[in-house]
């Protein structure tokens, strides 16, 4: 039997953090008319859920468990995705540091990449979506339409994440000593490191406006 056909294409933007991915996807979203799917969100509320069961973020067995059964939806709002873990709104709660070490913590566990692989392919199979994330191009859509990888300097993306975090930004050299380690763990871990997608385009971000990467992404769109 043949895959069936997508009507509307699948776009994947990988990268590591602080390379763009949110914001460039937000704006992609909106000028293509395609739905944003934040895998990172998944690995996040995971890391949320298991903290609040009093799951340890080194057992993959228990957290793969968990994972399977999660109840996670996307639901956008006035522009904005929102993540909704079990009918509550976690948006903000899975978005401060200790929840992004957790997220790349729990990510390493093959059980629970297979259960949040399963379920970003079941969000994303109709197609007209853009996911962002690690593994988007590489593991979960192989065959999207459309494939990028996003990068900039390790300083430059510890900046941008400081200056997202406003006053509640810790040191900035705490942010890049995280960014530094993030790098090392998402990319040298055995179960879908971050890598280039083959096909993908590869677009270096450092010293590009948002709208450069955005119109550069349209063009190949
Ligand atoms: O992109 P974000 O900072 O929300 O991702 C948090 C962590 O989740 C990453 O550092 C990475 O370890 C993990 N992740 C992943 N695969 C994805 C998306 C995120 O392993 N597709």
């Amino acid at each position: 039997m043949s895959a069936p056909v997508r009507t509307r294409p699948i776009v994947t933007i990988d990268g590591p953090a602080g390379s763009g991915k949110t914001t460039v996807s937000k704006r992609l979203a909106e000028r293509a008319g395609l739905l944003r799917l934040d895998t990172g969100a998944t690995y996040r509320a995971c890391a949320l859920a298991a903290r609040r069961a009093g799951i340890s973020w080194d057992d993959g067995p228990k957290l793969g468990t968990l994972c399977a059964g999660l109840d996670l939806a996307f639901r956008r709002e006035g522009g904005e995705l929102r993540v909704i873990m079990a009918g509550e709104d976690v948006s903000a709660a899975i978005r401060v540091p200790d929840m992004g070490m957790g997220a790349s913590d729990v990510s390493r566990h093959p059980q629970v990449r297979e259960a949040l692989v399963a379920l970003q392919r079941r969000m994303g199979a109709d197609g007209g979506v853009v996911l962002e994330g690690r593994d988007t191009g590489t593991v979960v859509f192989p065959d999207a339409e459309v494939k990028f990888f996003l990068d900039a300097a390790a300083a430059v993306r510890a900046r941008r994440r400081f200056l997202e975090w406003k006053s509640e930004a810790p040191p900035f050299e705490d942010v890049l000593r995280d960014v530094l380690r993030r790098d090392i763990q998402d990319s040298t871990r055995d179960h879908s490191p971050l890598r280039m997608a083959e096909g993908a385009v590869y677009i270096d971000s450092t010293t590009m406006t948002i709208d450069e990467v955005v119109d550069a992404m349209m063009e190949m769109l």
